[in-house]
């Protein structure tokens, strides 16, 4: 019998409703929050998420800033309530 694992990450982005300067590029742009989990495969299905990473990037330029669960979270939030 063949087992087949593998990893594959899940990506999950939002862009924000507000715009942010970016200092790489100098450009103001609505930047993109990003969630990534990483998840343990088995026959190509997802079977056990082992690692989150949160991020924030400039669509211009791709620079990214880390952000911790609560971060981004906060940001997720305040995004939800200002529509
Ligand atoms: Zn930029």
């Amino acid at each position: 019998m063949i087992i087949v694992a593998g990893a594959a990450p899940r990506v999950e982005k939002h862009l924000l409703k507000t715009e942010k300067h970016c200092f790489h590029c100098n450009n103001t742009s609505r930047w993109v929050l990003q969630k990534t989990r990483h998840f343990i495969t088995l026959f190509f299905l997802p079977v056990a998420p082992y690692k989150t990473d949160y991020l924030m990037y400039c669509p211009i330029c791709g620079n990214t800033i880390k952000l911790n669960k609560e971060d981004y979270e906060q940001k997720i939030r305040f995004e939800a309530e200002s529509t």
